[in-house]
């Protein structure tokens, strides 16, 4: 595939990035940030709160070099269960003996291992299956006593310490919360987070629960929910709606749902999601062979420009960037998946079917009519000033064929959007008249470059009526071209 050393400007999907040891230097970052990342994730799954930390410093720092706004994600790992330490460091599992799950935390070897939630107990029943390491090695419950759970292995296998447990179909009672959860949340409120991730997500309550718990603390952080149970596949609608945006976390998900019905949850996620305006990161294993090899597989390549054909805002790349053997090729490659897909995108038809999804809202209408004109007038770009994010996110959902350029005065903002598919946020002032706005507006969409062909620009901007106090929404459209 070919290398693209620069990457052109006014690309529509984001890539979101997991950083870890293979790429937490500021300078691989950087490179990461001018060859089309627009996320870092810091996962607190595997991260202290020192290095979540220094993770945090480094993307700033790698964005500030780079001159482009980077959205920082702070993913909580949730209530994920894991098996604890082994004696040996490893046991071999075979099939058709006896293993046992046990409550109390000893080390572990090949008959029995802890587990870090004492109530399976309560939760597992003769016959659940339990899936351990992203469903590598299977069990059967045979039996629950007061001290664990006695099991069957049906599917055997190499078990490593801390390794994770699934129990598809078997509903917990547990806070979506940990108590690490917490402490990881009060790191990513003090380093300035601009995204929370939620993993293990049930229901909209688990969402709620978090965001009350940000309101208490005088913050209104938006919050990402991944869809990786189950359960929330089911209570699919109210997730989206209680959320900012989600995730299509395959991992998990391939474990709790059976693996075949994958690509058609993605779809669905995607599409409820889009429904409501609301971003989705589709992520796990997109350039998994990249953890090893410099180039992708073909079936790599093709799922990556399929998420963008889904309609996916964002793809997001795991184990390739954190601890694999190629991180910014990995990027490069996506960039150049997506760059490819995005020129094939229907356009129209995208346009024509989302005129449905919207409800009567002022700004919803006029951005889709902005939409429109610049497909109309085949605009260059189309220039939305946004306060508080709204206008470019409503601009976002109606996928148009030019780069929304978002020049917003709020460095929050400018961060927070980043994760929006189309949308281009750059930090300007935007206060003034409409004539003035409209007028900056054109300035900024030719000092980047994209009016060269002397093409036509759509600005959307708030008229002011009256006396009316405070910065106007935004009610009205501008398409010019060079001449003016
Ligand atoms: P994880 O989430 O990488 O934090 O597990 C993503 C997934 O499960 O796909
Ligand atoms: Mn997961």
């Amino acid at each position: 595939m070919e290398r693209r050393k620069y990457v052109k400007p006014g690309y529509k999907t984001k890539i979101v990035v997991t950083v870890g040891p293979a790429c937490r230097e500021v300078g691989m970052l950087q490179a990461m940030v001018e060859a089309g990342m627009d996320a870092a994730r810091l996962n607190a799954a595997h991260a202290d709160r020192e290095t979540i930390r220094a993770e945090a410093e480094a993307v700033r720092e790698a964005s500030r070099r780079a001159g482009k706004e980077v959205a920082l994600i702070l993913d909580l790992q949730g209530p994920k269960l894991r098996v604890g330490d082994l004696k040996r460091g490893m046991a071999i599992l075979r099939e058709g003996e006896l293993f046992y799950l046990s409550v109390h935390p000893v080390p572990g070897d090949e008959r029995m291992i802890s587990v870090n939630y004492p109530g399976i107990t309560q939760a597992l029943k003769p016959g659940d299956s339990v899936l351990l390491d992203d469903g590598a090695i299977e069990l059967r419950v045979e039996g629950v006593e007061a001290e664990g759970v006695r099991c069957r292995v049906t599917r055997g296998g190499v078990l490593r310490p801390r390794k994770g447990i699934n129990l598809p179909g078997v509903k917990l009672p547990l806070p979506c919360l940990t108590e690490k959860d917490l402490a990881d949340l009060e790191t990513g409120l003090e380093v300035g987070v601009d995204w929370l991730a939620l993993s293990f997500v049930r229901s909209a309550e688990d969402v709620e629960h978090l965001r009350s718990l940000l309101r208490e603390k005088g913050s209104d952080l938006p919050v990402l929910a991944k869809i990786e149970k189950a359960e929330a596949v089911e209570n699919l609608e109210a997730v989206v709606r209680s959320a900012d945006a989600v995730m299509v976390a395959r991992g998990d998900l391939g474990v709790e749902m059976p693996l075949e019905e994958i690509p058609i949850l993605q779809k669905r996620i995607v599409r409820v999601a889009a429904r409501h305006g609301k971003p989705s990161v589709t992520a796990t294993q997109m350039l998994q062979s990249m953890m090893e090899h410099p180039s992708p597989t073909r079936a790599e390549v093709t799922d990556v420009a399929n998420a963008v054909f889904d309609g996916t805002d964002a793809v997001m790349l795991s184990g390739e960037t954190a601890v694999g053997k190629h991180p910014l090729r990995a990027v490069e490659t996506m960039r150049c998946i997506a760059r490819e897909a995005e020129a094939e995108l229907p356009y129209s038809a995208w346009l024509e079917e989302r005129r449905e999804w919207i409800g009567k809202g002022t700004v919803e209408a006029v951005c889709m009519a902005a939409c429109e004109l610049a497909l109309q007038v085949d605009a260059g770009v189309i220039v939305a000033p946004t306060e508080s994010g709204f206008t470019a996110r409503q601009m976002s959902r109606f996928r148009p064929r030019q780069p929304i350029l978002a020049p917003t005065p709020s460095l929050q903002v400018a961060r927070r959007l980043s994760l929006y598919w189309g949308v281009h946020p750059r930090l300007v002032e935007v206060r003034g008249s409409a004539e003035e706005t409209f007028a900056a507006a054109r300035d900024l969409a030719r000092e980047e470059g994209y009016l060269r062909g002397g093409e036509a620009v759509v600005i959307t901007a708030g008229l002011k009526y009256g006396s009316r106090e405070g910065i106007p929404t935004t009610n009205t459209i501008s398409c010019v071209t060079e001449e003016g």
